[in-house]
C-alpha cells in the first residue's frame, strides 16, 4: 500500500488503522462493518443526506463507526486508507485529496482479495461489457455439475466480502467484475479469467475507451493458468496480449466458428474444446450440444462457450460443462420467453440496456417486431439500426430518447413502419405491445430489447420487462 501505513493484508494489520469507507450502500455498509470488526477506526463519508443514509448511518454509528452524511468530498484527517463503493469516479475531489496525500484507494473487489484467508478458493473472473451475469452463473452451474463447493458471486448481488470472510467453505469462486470493481482493484489475481467482449460504455466514467478497456484488462494481471478471450472481438485478444500473467499462463480463445488449437468452439452444433485436450494440434475434445444451452442465441453460445473455458482451465470434465450448461436457466429480462400470442413470440430483454447487448439479441430473431428506447446515455444507434435493418418488420420507440432511434431508422431502415409512442406513463407499455401485436405477423417474435437504460419510465430494468410481461399476459387474456 502506498502510504506504508498500512503494508500488508493479514486482518491484524488493519487494527487501530484510520481507514475512510467512501460511500454507504451495497458495499460501503458491510466493509465498514468488517473493518471496525478488524479494530480499525472507520469513518463513512457520503454524499447523500436522505433518509435510507440515515438509517444506514443510524445502524452504523451504534456500532462506533463515524458517518460523515451529505460530505462525500473531504478527505477526513489522519486517513490510512480509503475504501471506496466501486461506483465513485476517479475524477472526484476525495480521490484528488488521497492523491496529494500519498492514500491507497481500494475498491470493495481489492478489501475482499486482501482479506481472504491465504488457503481460500481460487476465483475464476468474467468481465466484459456484457454477458457476465450470465456467464458467471453458467459457470457456476457447470462447477457444481463437476461436484465442486462454489458460488456465483461479486457483482451480482453476492458480496464477495460475505463469500471470502464467511462460513462457507469453497473450492473455487465464479467471479463477476463490473470494469469499475477492475478500476479499484490493483492486486486481485484470479485463477483464469475472461473478458467477454468490449464495447464503448460507461465511457463518462472511465474518461476514455482506452481508459475503460484498460481496467476491464486488468482482470488478465497475474492470471495462472488462462487468459480467455473471444476471437471475434480482437480488444479482448489485445488486453491479453498487454497483460503480465504468470510463467505458463495460456491464452484461451472462444469462438462462434471451427475452433483453432488453445481455442473452444463450434463444429456442426457442438461446442468443442481444442484447448485443454492431450495434443490440441490433432484433438478435440466435444463438450456439449447448441441445443444445451438455454437459449440458444448466438451470443449466449459464446458465453457458455467462455464459461465453459475457465471451466475447462480449473480442470473440470466435459460432462460437467454439459450437465452444467443443461441445469443452467437464465435470470429473469434476459431474453426470456414471455408467451407466444396468435403465433408471435414475445420475448423480454430489458437488460440490454446498451446498444451492444440490443445488437446481440436483436441477430437472434427474424423477422423482429422490437421495442427499444428510453436513456441513451450518449450512444449513437446507426451501427445498430444498420445491421439489425433487414429482420426488421417493424418498431415501436418509447421513452425520452427515442427520437435518436427514430432518426436512425430513417436514416438506414426507411422502409421499416414505426410507432413513436410520445408518453411515458404507466399505461405506455400496454399501447408498446398493442402497437407492436398490430405490426406482428405469425411466426414474428416481438422483442423488448430497449438498447437504452430505463430510469426516464421505470424505477430499473426489471422494472421495465415486468411491465412488458403484464402487458403481453393482457393481450393473450
Ligand atoms: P451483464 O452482467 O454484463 O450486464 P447479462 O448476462 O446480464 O450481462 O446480459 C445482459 C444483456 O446483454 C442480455 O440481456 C443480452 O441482451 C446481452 N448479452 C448477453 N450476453 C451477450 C454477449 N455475449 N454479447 C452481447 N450481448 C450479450
Amino acid at each position: 500500500m502506498g502510504s506504508g501505513k498500512v503494508t500488508s493484508s493479514a486482518p491484524s494489520e488493519f487494527r487501530g488503522k484510520h481507514i475512510t469507507v467512501a460511500g454507504l450502500g451495497v458495499s460501503g455498509v458491510p466493509a465498514a462493518k468488517v473493518l471496525h470488526g478488524l479494530g480499525a477506526h472507520v469513518t463513512v463519508v457520503n454524499d447523500g443526506d436522505d433518509e435510507r443514509a440515515r438509517a444506514q448511518a443510524a445502524e452504523l454509528e451504534q456500532l462506533g463507526v463515524t458517518v460523515r452524511l451529505g460530505d462525500g468530498a473531504t478527505l477526513p484527517e489522519g486517513t490510512d486508507l480509503i475504501v471506496t463503493a466501486p461506483g465513485w469516479r476517479p475524477d472526484k475531489p476525495l480521490f484528488a485529496a488521497a492523491e496529494r496525500a500519498g492514500v491507497p484507494v481500494w475498491g470493495d473487489v481489492e478489501l475482499a482479495w486482501r482479506l481472504r484467508r491465504p488457503d481460500s478458493a481460487p476465483w475464476l473472473a468474467v468481465t466484459g461489457t456484457n454477458g457476465k451475469t450470465t456467464t458467471v452463473q453458467m459457470l457456476a452451474s457447470i462447477l457444481e455439475a463437476a461436484g465442486l463447493r462454489t458460488a456465483a458471486v461479486g457483482n451480482i448481488g453476492v458480496s464477495l466480502l460475505d463469500a471470502v470472510l464467511g462460513e462457507e467453505e469453497y473450492d473455487v469462486l465464479a467471479v463477476e467484475l463490473s470494469s469499475y470493481q477492475l478500476h479499484w482493484a490493483p492486486s486481485l489475481r484470479a485463477h483464469s479469467a475472461a473478458v467477454l467482449n468490449l464495447a464503448p460504455d460507461h465511457l463518462d466514467w472511465h474518461g476514455s475507451m482506452q481508459a475503460y478497456a484498460a481496467d476491464k484488462g486488468r482482470i488478465y494481471e497475474g492470471n495462472r493458468v488462462a487468459c480467455v478471450y473471444n476471437v471475434a472481438d480482437k480488444a479482448t485478444e489485445d488486453l491479453v496480449r498487454e497483460a503480465d500473467v504468470e510463467e505458463g499462463c495460456r491464452a484461451v480463445g472462444f469462438t462462434l466458428g471451427t475452433p483453432g488449437p488453445s481455442q473452444l468452439g463450434v463444429v456442426e452444433g457442438i461446442l468443442v474444446d481444442r484447448a485443454f485436450v492431450e495434443d490440441r494440434y490433432r484433438n478435440a475434445q466435444e463438450l456439449a450440444e447448441v441445443s444445451d444451452v438455454n437459449p440458444p442465441a448466438p451470443h449466449n453460445v459464446a458465453n457458455a462457450l467462455a464459461a465453459a473455458a475457465l471451466a475447462r482451465a480449473f480442470g473440470v470434465p466435459a460432462t460437467a460443462v454439459r450437465d452444467g450448461l443443461r441445469a443452467f436457466t437464465p435470470d429473469a429480462h434476459r431474453i426470456a420467453h414471455v408467451a407466444d400470442v396468435d403465433g408471435v413470440a414475445y420475448v423480454d430483454d430489458s437488460k440490454a440496456t446498451n446498444t451492444h447487448a440490443a445488437e446481440a439479441s436483436l441477430a437472434a430473431y427474424e423477422p423482429v417486431v422490437w421495442i427499444a428506447g428510453g436513456l441513451a446515455k450518449g450512444a449513437t444507434f446507426d451501427e445498430l439500426v444498420a445491421g439489425a435493418a433487414k429482420r426488421l418488420r417493424g418498431a415501436v420507440l418509447i421513452g425520452r430518447d427515442r427520437a435518436l432511434i427514430r432518426e436512425a431508422l430513417a436514416r438506414h431502415a426507411p422502409e421499416v413502419p414505426v410507432v413513436d409512442l410520445d408518453r411515458t406513463d404507466t399505461g405506455a407499455m400496454l399501447q408498446a405491445v398493442q402497437e407492436a401485436r398490430r405490426l406482428a405477423r405469425p411466426g414474428d417474435t416481438v422483442l423488448l430489447a430497449p438498447a437504452c437504460a430505463s430510469m426516464d419510465m421505470f424505477a430499473n430494468y426489471n422494472r421495465r420487462g415486468e411491465a412488458f410481461a403484464q402487458a403481453v399476459r393482457e393481450l393473450g387474456a
